[in-house]
């Protein structure tokens, strides 16, 4: 057992011994590049605690040398994501920059902002460029959306919808993917996500003619806000319980830190978004983008912690 804050859970580390499991890389197929923690919504899951007062922004240096970085390797994905990474103003240099260099590029988005006023220009950069949105939406009313990412975000998360269904974003038959993220409202597991997802489409569907490509279920990572929100009313151990005894040797083979490597706005590597949070870089070294000749070796270590128990309960956060 060991002390997490207080929190008695047996170490990651040790769990992943106990079961005889090694968890190294693989070949590492997707590049995720962090842009900033800038962002207009202040949401109350948010473990890199984003939000309209952040300063930390990648600049344009750092930018290019990610571009760089991303031609020297042959990335299968490439996913911008922040913060909003729209509100980042190089952002339509660096779409531009690595919107060739991979089959797939996904743009994590942040629905109140991208379909804002202003947002045209990147718009259609994404979609001539057949770029994949993702979003959060996380429930199908407005109480549980506004009271986790804001007044009216609800109302203005399905005007944004609309606005890119409009483009053809979901829409089928158009190659224009708009994928939904969907995540708690709480402090427990996502549900199943194929009867989740199916609920959504035919709900979206049929009261607001909504479409969209797929869903993705999270469950939330105990860290940054949503950390102190479960410490606040005392749930953090019992969260924590929930992700220990739902451990899933199984899951460990698809995490997503065997394949990705993240780089965050000052231009370091980690082994995921989440470890960004705690200062987890990757494999334990402070390395710089610009300091890599090419993808993390396959058998390289990742570097974990007790919050890698959200990847491994269940079916897993790949
Ligand atoms: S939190 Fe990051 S490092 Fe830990 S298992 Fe999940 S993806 Fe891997």
């Amino acid at each position: 057992m060991n002390d997490n804050d207080g929190i008695a859970i047996p170490p990651f580390r040790q769990t992943l011994d106990d079961h005889d499991i090694e968890l190294v890389r693989g070949r590492t197929t997707t590049l995720q590049i962090n842009v900033g923690l800038l962002c207009n919504q202040t949401c109350l899951h948010c473990h890199l605690e984003a939000g309209p007062g952040r300063r930390e922004i990648m600049d344009l240096d750092t930018m290019e040398a990610v571009i760089d970085y991303a031609g020297r390797c042959d990335f299968d994905i490439i996913d911008i994501t922040g913060g909003a990474p729209e509100m980042n103003p190089h952002i339509t240099r660096l779409v531009e920059g690595v919107a060739s260099l991979a089959a797939r590029v996904i743009f994590r988005c942040n629905l109140t902002s991208i379909a804002g006023g202003g947002r045209e220009g990147l718009l259609e950069l994404l979609r001539s460029n057949g770029i994949a949105i993702i979003a959060s939406l996380p429930a199908l009313n407005a109480k549980q959306t506004d009271s986790q990412r804001g007044e009216h975000v609800f109302e203005k998360s399905l005007e944004a919808i609309e606005r890119l269904n409009r483009l053809g974003y979901g829409e089928p038959g158009t190659g224009l993917e708009l994928d939904i993220v969907s995540n708690p409202a709480g402090a427990f597991l996502p549900p199943a996500q194929k009867e989740m997802e199916e609920r959504f489409r035919e709900v979206m569907q049929r009261k607001w003619g909504l479409h969209f490509s797929n869903l993705f279920n999270f469950a939330n990572v105990p860290l940054g806000r949503f950390r102190r929100w479960l410490e606040k009313r005392g749930a953090l151990d019992s969260y924590y319980g929930k992700l220990v005894s739902g451990f899933n040797p199984c899951a460990t083979d698809g995490v997503m830190c065997r394949t990705l490597v993240t780089v965050d706005w000052d231009g370091y590597l980690y082994d995921c978004d989440f470890n960004i949070a705690v200062g987890l870089h990757m494999g334990g070294e402070r390395v710089h983008v610009s300091e890599m000749a090419g993808p993390p070796e396959p058998g390289s270590p990742i570097a974990t912690a007790d919050h890698c128990y959200t990847c491994t309960a269940g079916v897993g956060f790949t």
